[in-house]
């Protein structure tokens, strides 16, 4: 038999309780689950570099202010009322944690990734970046200069990955399967 974490019997039994009192129905929780499952999620984020990578003038608005300029694509799933976009370049990665808790762009992203989580990832790639970008397999050149951001309850951020070289010229909706999840949180490069 597989171990039940006692998290998962808490939310269970919480949920048991709500249904009871009437405070919540069954269909609620599922259209939750399916929300998450089904429509937010990394495609999002990458819908929102495609469109920067193609667009120039939403590119500027991006970097400048990130929540005003995601309106036109009314996302659901919150956690983005301020957003950062910070700009990865030739010289500049940028990669995003939060040292605190799990803080993360959930509208753009979806649920965090379990290690995003994990106090390790916290607290190391605040210390040792390099080495943690490293141990994702992505090894920078000594002259790149890496910038950690720390989210907050307030502040979101989102990397703006590098378009790479063989992308060149490809339409907007072409582009978004190439982009992943990875390489919007700064753990990877494309
Ligand atoms: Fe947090």
């Amino acid at each position: 038999m597989s171990e039940v974490k006692p998290q998962a019997l808490r939310a269970e039994a919480l949920e048991a309780i709500l249904i009871e009192k009437g405070l919540l129905t069954p269909d609620a929780v599922d259209g939750v689950i399916a929300q998450f499952n089904e429509r937010v999620g990394p495609m999002n984020g990458a819908r929102v570099v495609a469109r920067a990578w193609t667009d120039p003038a939403f590119k500027q608005q991006l970097l400048s202010n990130g929540s005003v300029a995601i309106e036109e694509f009314d996302f659901s799933g919150g956690e983005v009322d301020k957003l950062v976009v910070v700009e990865n370049t030739a010289n500049v990665h940028n990669v995003v944690v939060c040292t605190l808790c799990s803080c993360y762009p959930w509208a753009l992203l979806g649920l965090p990734p379990a290690w995003y989580k994990d106090p390790a990832y916290r607290s190391r790639i605040v210390r040792e970046p390099r080495k943690v970008l490293s141990e994702f397999g992505l090894n920078l050149p000594d002259e790149t200069d890496v910038q950690v951001w720390d989210s907050s309850a307030e502040i979101r951020y989102l990397v703006l990955p590098q378009q790479p070289a063989n992308l060149a010229g490809l339409a907007e909706d072409d582009l978004v399967e190439h982009i992943t999840r990875d390489s919007m949180i700064g753990v990877a490069r494309l």
